[in-house]
């Protein structure tokens, strides 16, 4: 299949190609950038009239098995597991449906998200491509323990971290300091010592797993940063006084020189924020000041978590650039070619280049001069195949 006259954003160049204007997908999958005149013999083509094609997107922090419309977090443990693996199987379209092909699912319970990641990949049913962490570690009645992740001290920190590993996952996710939906549990809180995050990384590196951890307060930043992690996950910059109040150059400038990806969680709800100047200002310059400490930013939602949609990462990221500060630009590379990288899944997607996967979104309209077209995307190719339901 070759899809014609398009202008092709490749995840990385500052505009639209001057090279190549057409796209091919193999019958592997995989995607090679060419010219519209480039027509093999006997191939089906399709004539795109100056349409404009980019990656597909990608959420680096969703949790499939949590329901959006829920607000107590222990509530889906009690449904059945077939009816969850529907709701998630029917979440995960959603998704694909909107265009991000690729989610990195940041802890569930019982590795439900695991078989849908399988599921998906075997092409049983359409989603995007997953990669899940299972249960995060966390500590004793500390965020998220309902998930099963609970240890004590190291070893028993590594032996949560043994489990997932037999269970078949992509990552390891540390729950470094506390989070808001655990009743008992409090964000400005580090929930292990340094040297407990540093011994789970270095587990984690030495059987090929990156770690995620998710960090609010600054204690908990602090910990991760110095052991090492692949990605921090919200950098809230909590302390005493409060929410993003406890901003630390020096820290961040580590965050930079470690190369250790931020990954902010910023959803579309935030939205509700950006009429607030005080609030805007202060937190673009912390973005400001963390991009010229080196500190790399990524796409992320926490879909999942209450009135955050699975489905809502195109509507999130206007909302992102606003907060962050960022270009339309720097805001599409970090749900496309930087995201990829943070997730280790460069050689696979994120950018649109010969060989990559054919995971790509067209549009009317050019998403690099206004990023509300990202929602209502003409065609969307996820892992090679056209997605039905457009
Ligand atoms: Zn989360």
């Amino acid at each position: 299949m070759l899809l014609r006259n398009l202008k092709l954003w490749d995840g990385v160049e500052s505009d639209y190609s001057t090279e190549f204007d057409a796209l091919r997908i193999n019958e592997d999958g995989s995607l090679v950038l060419t010219t519209s005149d480039e027509v093999l013999v006997d191939e089906t083509t399709q004539d795109l009239a100056g349409a404009y094609a980019i990656p597909g997107l990608i959420d680096a922090h969703i949790h499939l098995c949590l329901d959006p419309r829920e607000s107590d977090p222990f509530a889906h443990g009690k449904v059945p597991e077939s009816e969850q693996l529907k709701a998630m199987a029917e979440r995960a379209y959603k998704m694909v449906c909107a265009g991000i092909t690729s989610a990195r699912d940041l802890g569930g319970g019982q590795w439900l998200e695991l078989k849908i990641r399988d599921a998906i990949r075997s092409g049983e049913i359409q989603g995007p491509r997953l990669m899940c962490a299972g249960q995060p570690i966390t500590s004793v009645q500390g965020h998220c323990h309902f998930w099963g992740g609970e240890a004590k001290d190291e070893i028993s920190a590594l032996s949560v971290l043994d489990r997932q590993v037999e269970k078949g996952v992509d990552l390891i996710k540390v729950m470094a300091t506390g989070g808001n939906i655990t009743p008992g549990s409090r964000p400005v809180d580090a929930q292990f010592d340094e040297s407990v995050i540093q011994a789970i990384v270095q587990a984690a590196n030495a059987q090929g797993f990156p770690v995620a951890a998710h960090c609010h307060g600054v204690d908990g930043i602090r910990n991760a940063a110095h052991a090492g992690v692949t990605t921090i996950e919200h950098c809230s910059w909590v302390g005493p006084d409060g929410w993003g109040k406890h901003y630390e150059p020096e820290l961040a400038r580590t965050i930079g020189q470690k190369g250790i990806w931020v990954s902010p969680t910023v959803n579309a709800g935030w939205g509700r924020h950006l009429g607030n100047e005080r609030y805007v200002a202060a937190i673009n310059a912390r973005y400001q000041s963390m991009k010229a400490a080196g500190c790399r930013l990524i796409a992320s939602t926490d879909a999942g978590i209450p009135n955050v949609f699975h489905e809502d990462l195109p509507k999130a990221l206007g909302v992102f650039k606003a907060v962050a500060a960022l270009s339309n630009l720097e805001t599409l590379k970090s749900a496309t070619s930087d995201c990829a990288r943070a997730l280790g899944l460069e050689a696979v997607t994120g950018r649109l280049a010969d060989g990559l996967s054919a995971d790509f979104l067209i549009f009317d309209q050019s998403p690099l001069d206004n990023l509300e077209v990202l929602e209502n995307p003409s065609w969307i190719y996820a892992q090679g195949k056209q997605i039905t339901g457009q």
